[in-house]
């Protein structure tokens, strides 16, 4: 499947006349795959997980966020592919839009996949297909192994986001309310919402 007929629903929920998200571009891919973070204020909070998978990004919304805890275990929802343009987006989706809240990167950096199957490196849009994920983050807040794990398939399908226990894993962080700024920005989600009020971004 092309990165165009992947991103067909990102396209249609959404209308680019309205929203100030990037509809789907060209996607211009970096040297290596990247992953990002996005803290969404919608209706409910919650952290949009994004991985570059050949020309588009993966996605999974995690209403707690990712921990840095090995023993925490935080519900993944798939939700759909979006476009590569997106890694960088801040900003308010108006009352009405798809998503309506206010968006900002909170974690992103280049990401490896770790994912093996028997001792052989599975590649990534394989490990997502089959439900079993590892990566190794690098990122500003997020570092080291995570894993990806579906643990229920069909119209409620769920995964789970789990740090693996490495050397980078540490218990007492809790980067989630510790470190609420935008790692672009530096802005706060107060902070965005009150640029937009002001008629800029
Ligand atoms: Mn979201």
């Amino acid at each position: 499947m092309s990165s165009k007929e992947k991103l067909k629903d990102y396209q249609e929920k959404r209308d680019f006349r309205r929203t100030p998200e990037p509809a789907a571009g060209a996607g211009k891919a970096a040297d290596r795959p990247i992953f990002v973070v996005q803290k969404h204020a919608a209706r409910h909070l919650h952290y949009d997980f994004r991985l570059e998978v050949e020309g588009v990004l993966k996605s999974w919304a995690v209403p707690k966020g990712p921990s840095t805890d090995p023993k925490e275990k935080r519900l993944a929802v798939p939700t759909e592919d979006h476009p590569l343009e997106y890694a960088d987006f801040e900003g308010v989706i108006p009352e009405g839009e798809y998503g309506a809240g206010t968006v900002l990167v909170w974690d992103t950096g280049p990401y490896r996949n770790l994912t093996e199957k028997k001792g052989k490196p599975v590649p990534m849009e394989e490990a997502v297909t089959h439900g079993h994920v590892k990566v190794w983050l690098e990122g500003k807040k997020l570092k080291g192994g995570y894993a990806l794990t579906r643990f229920r398939t069909g119209k409620d399908e769920a995964w789970l986001l789990v740090k693996a226990d490495d050397e980078e894993a540490d218990a007492r962080r809790n980067p989630v309310n510790t470190e609420p700024e935008s790692v672009l920005s530096g802005r706060t989600i107060e902070d965005i919402e009150a640029a937009a009020k002001k008629g800029g971004y």
